[in-house]
């Protein structure tokens, strides 16, 4: 594995991969969205259950590649417990960090900078959004699906 790849796939990735954090369905959900992104074949459905403002609860239910499924188990621990204003405030702050080409801000991103190894391969960067998107989605209530394409 060249020094490239080992910085995309960086342990902490691997083991949210094999473990993921708050995976499954949530029954009382308020909202939920569907992601897809067909580039790489990632699906992705969120649910979350708002609660006076607040994030009470949020999971999510993945196939796809170890980034995608890492990049929602680390977003469900991330965004839990934050009032809907704040975490909609860090999905656009994270996915802007992806994208933009900028250094990205590892203030208060915690384990999620481990994902910003995927910046250097644009492709990737759809799978590590995606969970965040369709977070977003979940949070309208639009019941549409996301796609990245
Ligand atoms: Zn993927």
């Amino acid at each position: 594995m060249n020094a490239d790849l080992q910085d995309l796939y960086q342990e902490i990735i691997l083991e949210h991969n094999r473990s993921p954090r708050n995976s499954g369905v949530l029954e009382d959900a308020t909202g939920e969205a569907h992601g897809n992104n067909p580039l790489c074949g990632d699906r992705v459905t969120v649910h979350v259950r708002v609660e006076e403002g607040n994030v009470a609860d949020v999971r999510f239910d993945a196939r796809g590649c170890a980034i995608s499924i890492a990049s929602a188990s680390m977003m469900t621990e991330a965004l839990k417990g934050k009032t809907v204003a704040d975490a909609s405030d860090a999905s656009a702050r994270f996915v802007a960090g992806l994208t933009s080409k900028d250094a990205i801000d590892g203030d208060g991103l915690g384990e999620l900078a481990a994902l910003s190894g995927v910046r250097k391969f644009p492709a990737r960067v759809k799978c590590a959004t995606l969970a965040w998107h369709t977070f977003c989605a979940a949070l309208n209530g639009s019941g549409e699906e996301v796609t990245t394409e």
